[in-house]
C-alpha cells in the first residue's frame, strides 16, 4: 500500500462514520477543470503583475475601468468555459451516496467560479467568502448589474443604469472587506461540525487572510483531511493528509467510504 492509499483509505474511513462534512475550498479545487491557481503557474493574467494590480485592486478599477475589464476578461474566460470536475461532482453527490442529509455537507469556497454549485451542491449550501465573476456591480456605488451568465463577457464594460459607472465583478479584490453574509455562512459551517464529523481543506495554499483562518473554527475532535498537490500552509494543523491532485482523489475517497459504509451496514444486520 502506498502513502496515498493509506491516506485515501483513513480518509475514507473517518468519512464513512461522519454525520456532518464541510469543506474549505481554494483554488486547487478547479484546477483539473483547466483554470489556473493563483500561485502555482507563472501564466497568463496572474503572470502579468501590472495587470494583476489593473483588475485585481479597486484603485485599478476606479482609475482604468476598461483595462480592468479587459485583463478581468482574460481571467473570466476559461473560468466561463470550465465544467465542474470529478472533485465537485463527488462532494455535490456525497450525501445522496453516504445516505446524510443534502444539508449535512457545507462548502465554504475562495472559488469565484460556481462550480461547486454548476456540479450540483445546493445554492444554500455554498459559501462564496471571495464573490463570484458571475454576478457584476458598478465600480461607483455597487448597484447590481445583470449580465447573462450563460455568455462571455462582451468586449466592453457595461455601464450601470442607475449611476453610469461601469462594470466589475462583484468579487473580493485585494484591499477589500469579505461579504458579511457569506463569512458568517462559512463560519457557522465549521462551528456546525462535532466530534468525529470531517471537515475537507481542499486545494488551498493558506496564504490568504482571513479566508486561510477558516479552519481554526473547528472543534476538537474534527477529522481534519487536507487534499492538496503539495503541503500548504495549513498541512501542520491536518489529521490527515492525502497529496495528491483533489479531483481524483476526492472521488476515491466517497467511493471507499461508500463501501465502507455498507460494510458497516451489513454487520449490524
Ligand atoms: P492558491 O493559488 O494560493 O493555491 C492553490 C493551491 O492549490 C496550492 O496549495 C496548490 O498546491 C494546490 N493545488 C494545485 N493544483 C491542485 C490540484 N489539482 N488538486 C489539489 N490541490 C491543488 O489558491 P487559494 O489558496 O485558493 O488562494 C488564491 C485566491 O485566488 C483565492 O482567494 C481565490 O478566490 C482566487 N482564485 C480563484 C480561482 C477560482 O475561482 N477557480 C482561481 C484562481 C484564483
Amino acid at each position: 500500500m502506498t502513502s496515498l492509499d493509506a491516506a485515501v483509505e483513513a480518509a475514507a474511513m473517518a468519512l464513512a462514520y461522519a454525520k456532518r462534512v464541510s469543506v474549505f475550498s481554494g483554488a486547487g479545487m478547479s484546477a483539473e477543470s483547466g483554470i489556473n491557481t493563483f500561485r502555482d503557474p507563472e501564466v497568463g493574467v496572474w503572470k502579468n503583475k501590472i495587470a494583476l494590480y489593473m483588475f485585481g485592486t479597486p484603485f485599478g478599477w476606479s482609475w482604468t475601468p476598461g483595462w480592468a475589464w479587459s485583463a478581468y476578461r482574460r481571467f473570466h474566460g476559461p473560468i466561463f468555459a470550465a465544467q465542474p470536475n470529478a472533485g465537485h461532482i463527488a462532494l455535490a453527490t456525497l450525501p445522496s451516496r453516504l445516505g446524510l442529509p443534502k444539508d449535512a455537507v457545507q462548502i465554504a469556497t475562495q472559488n469565484v467560479d460556481y462550480l461547486h454549485q454548476r456540479a450540483g451542491s445546493p445554492v444554500e449550501t455554498v459559501f462564496e467568502v471571495h464573490g463570484s465573476v458571475f454576478r457584476h456591480r458598478c465600480i461607483k456605488r455597487g448597484h447590481p448589474i445583470a449580465l447573462p451568465t450563460d455568455q462571455p463577457l462582451p468586449e466592453h464594460p457595461p455601464v450601470c443604469a442607475q449611476c453610469g459607472s461601469k462594470a466589475r465583478p462583484d468579487a473580493v479584490l485585494f484591499t477589500e472587506s469579505l461579504p458579511a453574509d457569506q463569512w458568517e455562512g462559512a463560519e457557522r459551517a465549521m462551528r456546525a461540525l462535532r466530534r468525529g464529523d470531517v471537515l475537507f481543506v481542499i486545494g488551498t495554499s493558506g496564504q490568504v487572510q482571513p479566508a486561510a483562518s477558516l479552519p481554526d473554527y473547528t472543534a476538537a475532535g474534527v477529522v481534519k483531511i487536507e487534499i492538496n498537490a503539495e503541503r500548504s500552509g495549513h498541512t501542520n494543523q491536518m489529521d490527515i493528509f492525502v497529496e495528491g491532485p483533489s479531483a481524483v482523489c476526492l472521488e476515491r475517497i466517497v467511493q471507499r467510504a461508500v463501501e465502507l459504509k455498507q460494510q458497516q451496514q451489513q454487520q449490524l444486520r
